[in-house]
């Protein structure tokens, strides 16, 4: 489960938050570490978990109105 989006740049990506204004680049890798999309992948889920308190998947409330019986 995804909680960024990513935008494609000329020569790089951006991977933003969904649920605030918290941003990497795969600029900001050193490919020498690794894929630099899987480091920014890696550092916006310690971001969420760290910040957010963990991936919050919204979709599955729209999938599952448990709420509603
Ligand atoms: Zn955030």
């Amino acid at each position: 489960m995804r909680h960024y989006t990513v935008k494609m740049m000329n020569s790089f990506s951006t991977f933003k938050c969904l649920l605030c204004k918290y941003s990497v680049t795969t600029r900001e890798f050193n490919s020498q570490n690794g894929n630099c999309r899987t480091q920014a992948a890696r550092v916006m889920n310690d971001h969420a978990i760290a910040v957010h308190g963990g991936p919050r998947p919204t979709s599955l409330y729209d999938a599952q109105p448990w709420h509603v019986r």
